[in-house]
């Protein structure tokens, strides 16, 4: 069975997302953008890359999963991975919901790119990039990032299970990013929109308060 859902994502100040495609005379890190042609125009979509918003997911389902009784094993490394669903018997939670490199299981969450939805408001900004062992200003640390703000992104989740547990433990994980750091640095706010699809598969079980929570916004205006 196959369960979609969209995810709506607003950054909560400014957002950057880094570009890995490096643009000449740009920003430095300019934010992951699409170009198409509409009518003979150019047309500039700003989007969260499908792929950094389920990285984001994993990591934040990794630090909660153990608390809420999940398993996890935790591990980066493909051999202590392995090494580890050999001493849990099984693949662990977050494997079985996320899969793991290498392995034919490519788990059960499937996470489309978030594409801006009206306009979007950029700002190209110069930071400077502190070193994480000195705390001190990096040498020719100056770049220039762009960041978005007042806008919104839209997604689709899609699982594959009907385990209302993994599915729990997929609403645990986006409540958690939603107070954690996304991208660089930047805090976003998640809202779950499902038409009742979510519901109609957990509504009698301890995981509908929580899908109640994130139906709705948790910031209500910008900070
Ligand atoms: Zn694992």
């Amino acid at each position: 069975m196959e369960i979609k859902f969209n995810v709506r994502v607003k950054p909560i100040g400014m957002m950057s997302i880094g570009s890995i495609y490096p643009i000449f005379l740009g920003p430095d890190l300019p934010f992951t953008k699409k170009f198409f042609l509409k009518n003979g125009k150019k047309i500039i979509k700003y989007y969260i890359p499908g792929s950094s918003f389920k990285g984001a997911l994993r990591s934040s389902c990794c630090r909660i999963a153990e608390s809420f009784n999940f398993k996890s094993c935790g591990e980066i490394d493909i051999e202590r991975i392995e090494e580890a669903h050999r001493r849990i018997g099984d693949l662990c939670d977050v494997c079985k919901l996320f899969g793991y490199p290498k392995s034919n299981a490519s788990g059960i969450i499937k996470v489309s790119d978030l594409e801006s939805q009206s306009n979007v408001n950029v700002q190209t900004i110069a930071s400077i990039r502190i070193d994480d062992k000195s705390g001190k200003v990096a040498e020719g640390a100056l770049f220039t990032s762009e960041k978005v703000y007042n806008t919104e992104f839209i997604g689709e989740i899609s699982l594959s299970t009907n385990d209302v547990d993994l599915i729990g433990l997929t609403l645990l994980s986006i409540a958690e990013l939603r107070l954690d750091r996304f991208g660089r640095r930047s805090i976003i706010d998640i809202m779950i929109e499902d038409n009742g699809r979510l519901e109609s598969v957990i509504k009698n079980t301890k995981w509908m308060t929580l899908l109640t929570e994130l139906r709705r916004w948790l910031y209500y205006e910008i900070l």
